[in-house]
């Protein structure tokens, strides 16, 4: 059977360092689902089409990714996917804390999911979107920590 994983996240925007687990991901399942939640609580700089966009323009070459959204449970959504786990990436101590109780919580409401921890290539382990977005905003350049196409759309947004 084939072995899905789902990859959550907010990707606001997607950085190199998801697409470092990704490309991990790729190595230990069939399929990674690269899935956005459509959450609003942490108010997204990109909507949701601009990062779905983003997402497909970025990985358009890896072959086994699929882009979604999904604003239902991980867990539901993941079971509807046939998903047999849950990829989420760890870069310091600092996001321990939080993902072990997201994973926990996942492994209650429903056992059959398994949560696996990928850690990314240490160039990218002081990467987040909050970081990228902030260099951004000031005209900092991002090159080579986010695909070409995000570069671009930063630019873009923060020129208005
Ligand atoms: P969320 O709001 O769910 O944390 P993010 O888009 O910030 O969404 O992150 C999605 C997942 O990717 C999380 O597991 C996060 O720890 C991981 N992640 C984010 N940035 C990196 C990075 N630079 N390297 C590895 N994993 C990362």
């Amino acid at each position: 059977m084939k072995k899905i994983a789902i990859y959550p996240g907010t990707f606001d925007p997607i950085t190199n360092g998801h697409i470092d687990i990704v490309k991990r991901g790729l190595r230990i399942f069939d399929e990674v689902i690269i899935a956005i939640t459509t959450a609003e609580k942490k108010h997204p700089f990109f909507t949701l089409e601009e990062r779905l966009e983003l997402i497909r323009t970025a990985v358009k070459d890896c072959i086994n990714v699929k882009v979604d959204s999904f604003d239902n449970l991980l867990v539901h959504y993941a079971k509807s996917e046939q998903a047999i786990s849950v990829i989420r990436g760890l870069r310091a101590v600092s996001d321990f804390e939080y993902e072990l109780q997201m994973a926990l919580m996942n492994r209650r409401l429903d056992l059959n999911i398994e949560t696996v921890f990928m850690m990314p290539s240490e160039e990218y382990t002081f990467l987040s979107s909050t970081i990228v977005k902030e260099v951004a905003s000031f005209g900092g350049s991002v090159k080579g920590l986010v695909p070409e196409v995000v570069e671009k759309a930063l630019r873009r947004k923060f020129k208005r």
